[in-house]
């Protein structure tokens, strides 16, 4: 019932448990995940999780607070894109948010990166998905210089403003939302998730971070992904089995794969 459009399953704190996870998955029935890559040296494990279970898939892609890692070209992500249940290059974008003593001009190495995911993405086909902090005027204008909208994507773990949130539908992406609603202090943003069209919203948990409320500070799993749902339900008054069934069909529709139902 419940999809899990975000989470990284190939972390070796949450890949030790494997088999306790998807336990605590079908129990709260949360069907479905996608696997996020963020370095390609982590590829083949992300991979692999989505090859051994039917309801997994996987991304590829670098993400952009990893340094000191493999630079992916254009031609890496479109070959990894190609393998099988690869449904996302990703997770990609912008982050200033641990610039320490740099400058936001010493940061061209990350948007270099990002432009290249994004041109892999327009080759394949395939959406994006977008991870940004600190950094949203960046991430819109790179999206538009390299014709992103053609392929569209989500922002995951949104937690920009109003504004950013418009000119994200806008362009045609959805908006994803993880844990953070449930938290005490996120009173702006379950104000611009109130508003966000149904149709363009994705759930997911971002685990073995953010874990929602009543979990918070410990370790998350995709098991938590209906305590978003749910947080996500109560601001547009809507019931769960509502939130659940659209956001399971517009992760469908985002990433080409087939109705469960
Ligand atoms: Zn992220
Ligand atoms: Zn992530």
């Amino acid at each position: 019932m419940f999809v899990d459009s975000h989470c990284h399953l190939s972390f070796p704190e949450l890949r030790e448990h494997l088999p306790a996870i998807r336990a605590a998955m079908a129990e709260a029935r949360v069907d479905r995940a996608l696997c996020i890559c963020t370095t390609l040296e982590e590829f083949d494990e992300v991979h692999a999780l989505a090859r051994e279970h039917d309801n997994f898939w996987a991304t590829a892609g670098v993400h952009p607070d990893n340094e000191g890692v493999r630079e992916p070209t254009v031609d890496d992500l479109i070959a990894l894109a190609a393998r099988p249940k690869v449904v996302a290059l990703g997770e990609t974008g912008l982050d200033y948010y641990r610039l320490g003593t740099r400058t936001v001009a010493d940061m061209a190495w990350q948007r270099e990166r990002f432009r290249v995911h994004i041109r892999a993405a327009r080759a394949t086909g395939k959406p994006l998905v977008i991870h940004t902090r600190s950094a949203a005027e960046d991430t819109l204008r790179l999206i538009d210089e390299e014709g992103a909208a053609e392929v569209g994507g989500v922002f995951h773990c949104f937690t920009e403003t109003r504004d950013v949130a418009r000119a994200v539908l806008e362009r045609g992406f959805y908006l994803s939302f993880s844990g953070i609603l449930t938290f005490k202090n996120a009173a702006e943003l379950r104000e611009v998730a109130a508003e966000v069209p149904l149709e363009r919203c994705l759930i997911e948990t971002d685990s073995p971070y953010l874990a929602p409320v009543p979990h918070r500070g410990k370790q998350n799993n995709p098991s938590y992904v209906p305590y978003v749902a749910a947080e996500l339900a109560r601001l547009k008054g809507l019931s769960v089995e509502t939130v659940a069934q659209a956001t399971r069909r517009n992760f469908e529709r985002l990433f080409g794969i087939p109705a469960a139902d």
